[in-house]
């Protein structure tokens, strides 16, 4: 199955995506409308739906007018249907819909914010997770608890190892200096944050990575290692705990 994955750049470090097959385009969050309209434009395709992954304005202010200009249809939460645009259609988790020839899940991740979704297009190897896990981090916990958002990265850690990370921010950099006050030793986090480095002085984001790279060195996702545990004298904390505590940290970093 041939797609196009397109990332977009939009206000100051969010991410929009786009998914194209089979002639039908769909975007993941839409943080502003004017960088998603000349993307489109310059590909010469419509936009036939709206996928939101949470509430916050950063990533749904451009909802209102690329629905009028386009006629795209909207997805999002249920639960969050009373703060979102209005919805055409409002999924619970586990909800699957059809796009073009792919089966979409819709998955609960809360954590971030109460009813932030992630969207897992496994035919096309891409889960699109916002501001829940995000490149060599997770966000910050404005709704959640500690408990919930764990649940949440400990459900996309168990997607195949190979699907393509959509995160809707450009702060790997900053992340990169947190996670290495984590785990100082972990070479593949190292050779990360070099490899970041190099993207970023060259004017490349570093998003969407790969879920095999956040289980290598994205702190938030190794909080079940025994290894991580003993480094930060937690030997006989329970991972949710562990994560708790990474998750303070990085709020106080
Ligand atoms: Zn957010
Ligand atoms: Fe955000």
């Amino acid at each position: 199955m041939t797609f196009d994955l397109i990332t977009i750049p939009c206000r100051t470090d969010n991410y929009a995506f786009l998914l194209h097959a089979d002639g039908k385009t769909a975007l993941i969050d839409a943080p502003e409308a004017g960088p998603i309209i000349s993307t489109l434009a310059d590909r010469g395709w419509g936009l036939d739906e709206i996928w939101i992954t949470h509430h916050h304005d950063d990533h749904i202010d451009g909802v209102d007018t690329l629905r009028r200009k386009f006629g795209a249809t909207v997805r999002g939460a249920k639960i969050d249907a009373h703060r979102l645009p209005e919805l055409d259609h409002a999924h619970v988790d586990g909800d699957s819909f059809d796009f073009a020839d792919f089966a979409v899940t819709v998955m609960d991740v809360s954590g971030h914010t109460l009813g932030h979704v992630a969207f897992y297009v496994a035919q096309a190897n891409a889960v699109f997770t916002a501001d829940s896990l995000m490149a060599l981090g997770c966000g910050r916990l404005f709704e959640g608890t500690p408990d919930t958002m764990w649940n949440s990265l400990s459900r996309l850690a168990n997607l195949p190892p190979e699907t393509t990370v959509c995160s809707g921010h450009e702060y790997t950099e900053a992340n990169g200096r947190f996670a290495i006050t984590i785990e100082p030793e972990n070479p593949d986090l190292v050779q990360r944050i070099s490899d970041i480095k190099v993207a970023r002085s060259a004017g490349q984001p570093t998003v969407p990575s790969t879920l095999k790279l956040e289980l290598q060195t994205n702190p938030f996702l190794r909080a079940g290692l025994q290894s991580l545990k003993d480094t930060l004298n937690m030997s006989g904390a329970t991972d949710a705990e562990v994560f708790a505590e990474i998750r303070r940290r990085k709020d106080s970093f």
